[in-house]
């Protein structure tokens, strides 16, 4: 066995020990047997929360209700869920509720896909009853059981499917993509808080270009908040060479490709439920895109997009100009390290200076003032310097 498991070796051992049964379930299983860097280690137990949490000192209840809890143990975290059925759905959606069983099996039945359905023991004996292994082996993303009843019970896996195209570069089995064609529709009826979960994925997996086709070929983008209009410009995006993008530059790919007004970037992100913090990042990116799309940067245009937004701009700028070889993120970057100051803070003057030398109460000018002293210092007109600062000042300002 290899790490992470190890580490998680006792948590199984002590549930064991308390008389249950516990496994690795899940991802961590999969990514093991496709020698992929493992996540996070998912355990599946036949011990209720309630007991899990009479065994561990340290727990988090993050999702009871769902029969999972957190467990800290020496430094990390695992997430422990009871082995469950699914057996009532409403709407397409989650199930009404969840049965705790006993039996891992009927707990393996009601995983989505044969590859995520494998549980593996202390020992690293592989439990196996949907053929996972061999799925794995032929690259196949197949539910277990009929697809199309396992998509009508949580349409969210027909998304699942594609995020794991992306991920993990297999092809959706036949009868599988089948039914998610047929029934694609369904996905109407998911929270958008889920959908986001997974098109993040799906955004930055290794083989994104083939799955943000497939969002197209099954009208599933038709499903994605402020996308149903957009097959087109959609479709343009397949010129272009975005492997290499993160998540945030994704983002600000696809705003541009759909052209969206910039008043309206922030509602379409907060209709992905996108954090506040994360849609200012995206926008500044986007702004500063644009810029570097008519003009080459500046140097006080470096100083105020910083070290992270010259880096996303910049491979935004060369993946709509198709630049390939090109060290131009180096020298851009290289610029901004030379700068004499990255932030206001570093400027070795306060406004208690510019007030005292000038003799002036605060107002609207003492910024205005400081602001015209960054500049100057960051173009390299005037040296970081208080005495010079000064000078300059009292040789600029009116008698
Ligand atoms: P990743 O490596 O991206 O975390 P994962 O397979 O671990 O992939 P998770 O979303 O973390 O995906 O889910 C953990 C496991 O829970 C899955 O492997 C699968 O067995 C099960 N699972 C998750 N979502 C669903 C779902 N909607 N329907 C059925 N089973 C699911
Ligand atoms: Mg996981």
């Amino acid at each position: 066995m290899i790490e992470p498991f190890l580490s998680a070796l006792p948590v199984l051992e002590r549930l064991e020990a308390a008389g249950y049964e516990a496994y690795f379930v899940g991802g961590s299983v999969r990514d093991y047997l496709l020698k992929k860097q493992i996540s996070d280690v998912d355990i599946a137990t036949s011990a209720t929360p309630v007991e899990v949490k009479e065994i561990f000192s340290k727990t988090v209840d993050i999702g009871i209700e769902h029969g999972t809890v957190l467990v800290l143990y020496n430094q990390e975290s695992y997430e422990i869920t009871t082995f469950r059925t699914e057996a009532e759905y409403q709407d397409y959606r989650r199930p009404k509720e969840v049965a705790f069983i006993r039996n891992l099996k009927d707990d393996l039945k009601r995983r989505d896909f044969s590859m995520n359905a494998i549980a593996m023991d202390k020992n690293g004996k592989l439990i196996d009853p949907f053929k996972g292994q061999l799925a794995i082996k032929d690259k196949l993303i197949q539910t277990v059981g009929r697809a199309e009843d396992r998509f009508r019970e949580d349409a969210l896996r027909m998304m699942r499917a594609v995020r794991f195209v992306s991920q993990l570069s297999f092809s959706i089995e036949n009868d599988t993509l089948t039914a998610l064609t047929n029934h694609i529709d369904l996905l109407e009826n998911i929270a958008v808080e889920r959908k986001k979960v997974e098109f993040e994925k799906l955004l930055i997996g290794n083989n994104r270009r083939i799955a943000l086709k497939m969002i197209l070929d099954t009208n599933l983008f038709l499903y994605l908040p402020g996308l149903n209009n957009n097959k087109q410009e959609l479709e343009q995006l397949q010129n272009f060479q975005y492997d290499s993008l993160n998540k945030k530059e994704m983002w600000s790919l696809l705003l541009f490709c759909i052209d969206i007004k910039e008043k309206l970037i922030e509602t379409f992100l907060r209709d992905w439920r996108m954090p506040i913090k994360e849609i200012r990042e995206i926008q500044h990116t986007l702004f500063f895109l644009k810029k570097r799309l008519q003009q080459e940067w500046s140097i006080y245009d470096l100083y105020n997009a910083g070290y992270d937004n010259i880096l996303s701009a910049e491979k935004l700028y060369l993946v709509f100009t198709r630049i390939k070889e090109s060290d131009s993120i180096k020298h851009w970057l290289d610029l901004y390290e030379q700068l004499p100051i990255k932030y206001l803070s570093d400027m070795n003057v306060t406004g208690n200076d510019v007030m005292e030398w000038l003799n002036k109460s605060g107002g609207p000018w003492l910024k205005d003032t400081l602001l015209k002293i960054e500049r100057a210092i960051v173009e390299g007109k005037l040296e970081n310097n208080k005495q010079k600062i000064k000078e300059w000042l009292m040789a600029c300002s009116p008698k």
